[in-house]
C-alpha cells in the first residue's frame, strides 16, 4: 500500500507528518511523491492563518478528481468494483472546519484532529474493509505510542515534541482551541526518544512547543516520572522546586518535584551523543535569565532565541493579551543580548484591530533596535474562537500590506547586514 502525506503549518505540524508515517511504514505502507501514486492520501493542515486554510482547503478540493481518475483507471484494466482510495483530512484544520468539511467534500473519508492521530492507521483499515467514513476530533491527551517509530525525514537532525497544545489564550490565536490545552509529554518519555535519535545516528535536534518556558513536570513521590500524573499546570501554581540531578538522562534525586523546562534541557545536554539542541517557542512572558545562562554556558545548546514579539504597541499589547510591555521586552532582550552573546528571532503581526500608525511605528522601533537576524512577519486574520475575533477587523488590507511592506524591508536590510556580518 502507498501512503502520500502533505503538510501544511509549522515544524509542529512537520514531526506530526513525520510521526504518523512512521505508524504506516511500520504497517508495511510506502511512501510516495504524487497524490495520484497513492492509496491513501493524509492532508495535515494549519489553522493559524486563514490562508493556510484556503490553501488547504483548494488542495483538498483537487484531490477530488484524482479519487475519479483513480477509479475509473482502476476499474478499467482490473475490473475492480470496490477499490477505495481513502483521502484523509488530519490536524488543526479538522478539529476547526473537520465538521463543515465533512458534510462539503464528500470525498474526504476520514476527518481526524490532532489528539487522536495514534488512530489514523486503524481507522484507515475500518474505512478500506467497511466502505464507512469517519470523523474523530475528540480533544484528549495524545497517546505516548504515537511517536514510537524510528522513521525520520533526515538523518541528522530531528524534531522532539515536548508538549502539545497551549493555554495562554493570546487573543488571536486558534492554537488553544484546535490543538487543545497545554499538556506535557513525560520527561522521561521526552529523553527516550532523544536516545532513540542517537542511535538512529542523529545528533542535532529541536525541542518542539507553543512555549517551551510553559513545561513543569509534576513528579510522583518516588522521583521517577514514569507512572506520575501526566500533564502539567501552569507555572506559579502551588509547588516548590527542589535541588535536583540529572544524570544521563536519568531522573535520580527524590527530592525533585518538578521538571521545569531549564531542568529538562540540562537533562538532555547530558546524553551521550548529542551535540547540539536548539527549541521554539519562547514567550517573552516567561523566558528568564537562567535559560540565558544555561544557554551562555552549554557546548551543546545553540545560541539563538525565537522569541516572538508581535507588537512594539504596549495598547495592542494589552489587547493581545500576550501579558508584557515592549519595555519588558527590550529588557528581557538586553538581557539575552549580555548573558547569551547569541542571535534572535521574532514573529510579528501587523494590523491588528485599532492598529494604529502610532502603534505600528512601536513595532517598527523594536524589529529595528533589537536587529532580529530573521522575522517572521504577517498581516493580521481573524481566527474564530478567538477572543480578537470579536473585535472589527478594521485595519484594511491596503494598509497591512503596506506596513507588512515597510516591516518587510527593514528586517530584509537587516538580515543582510547578518549575511555580510560573516
Ligand atoms: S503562546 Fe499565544 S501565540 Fe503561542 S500558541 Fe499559545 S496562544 Fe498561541
Amino acid at each position: 500500500m502507498k501512503l502520500y502525506i502533505k503538510t501544511f503549518g509549522c515544524q509542529m505540524n512537520d514531526r506530526d507528518s513525520e510521526a504518523l508515517c512512521g505508524l504506516f511504514l511500520d504497517r508495511g505502507y510506502i511512501l510516495v511523491s504524487e497524490p495520484e501514486d497513492a492509496d491513501v492520501i493524509l492532508v495535515n493542515t494549519c489553522s493559524v492563518r486563514e490562508h493556510a486554510e484556503n490553501r488547504a482547503i483548494s488542495f483538498l478540493g483537487s484531490l477530488k478528481k484524482i479519487t475519479n481518475y483513480k477509479l475509473q483507471i482502476t476499474n478499467y484494466r482490473f475490473q475492480i468494483t470496490d477499490y477505495k482510495m481513502v483521502i484523509g483530512l488530519v490536524g488543526c484544520m479538522a478539529k476547526n472546519r473537520g465538521e463543515e468539511l465533512f458534510k462539503k467534500m464528500s470525498h474526504l473519508d476520514l476527518i481526524i484532529g490532532p489528539a487522536n492521530f495514534d488512530k489514523v492507521p486503524y481507522y484507515i483499515e475500518k474505512i478500506r474493509k467497511e466502505g464507512v467514513r469517519i470523523i474523530d476530533i475528540e480533544d484528549k491527551e495524545r497517546k505516548e505510542d504515537f511517536y514510537s517509530s524510528s522513521f525520520r525525514v533526515r538523518k541528522d537532525y530531528a524534531y522532539v515534541v515536548i508538549s502539545t497544545g497551549c493555554s495562554n489564550y493570546c487573543s488571536y490565536c486558534i492554537v488553544p482551541f484546535v490543538r487543545g490545552p497545554l499538556r506535557l509529554r513525560n520527561p522521561e518519555d521526552i529523553i527516550d526518544e532523544v536516545k532513540r535519535n542517537v542511535k538512529l545516528g542523529i545528533k542535532k535536534i529541536t525541542l518542539l512547543g507553543q512555549n517551551v518556558n510553559d513545561y513543569q513536570y509534576r513528579l510522583s513521590a518516588e522521583g521517577s516520572t514514569r507512572g506520575s500524573t501526566r500533564g502539567g499546570f501552569a507555572s506559579g501554581e502551588g509547588f516548590a522546586s527542589g535541588e535536583g540531578s540529572a544524570s544521563g538522562g536519568q531522573i535520580t534525586d527524590y527530592k525533585l518535584q518538578i521538571i521545569d523546562f531549564v531542568k529538562l534541557l540540562r537533562m538532555i545536554e547530558k546524553i551521550e551523543g548529542i551535540e547540539k539542541i536548539d527549541f521554539v517557542t519562547s514567550h517573552p512572558k516567561n523566558t528568564s535569565r537562567e535559560l540565558f545562562e544555561l544557554m551562555a554556558n552549554s557546548q551543546k545548546i545553540k545560541k539563538h532565541l525565537h522569541l516572538p514579539f508581535q507588537s512594539g504597541s504596549d495598547r495592542i499589547l494589552k489587547l493581545m493579551n500576550r501579558g508584557y510591555t515592549k519595555e519588558d521586552y527590550l529588557n528581557l532582550v538586553n538581557d539575552y543580548k549580555e548573558i547569551v552573546r547569541g542571535t534572535l528571532s521574532t514573529d510579528i503581526i501587523v494590523g491588528f484591530p485599532t492598529e494604529t500608525e502610532e502603534d505600528f511605528f512601536e513595532t517598527k522601533d523594536v524589529l529595528e533596535r533589537v536587529r532580529f537576524k530573521y522575522a517572521y512577519i504577517f498581516k493580521y486574520s481573524p481566527r474564530p474562537h478567538t477572543s480578537a475575533f470579536k473585535l472589527e477587523d478594521d485595519v484594511p488590507l491596503k494598509e497591512k500590506e503596506r506596513r507588512h511592506k515597510i516591516l518587510l524591508d527593514s528586517q530584509r536590510k537587516i538580515s543582510l547586514e547578518f549575511i555580510n556580518e560573516k
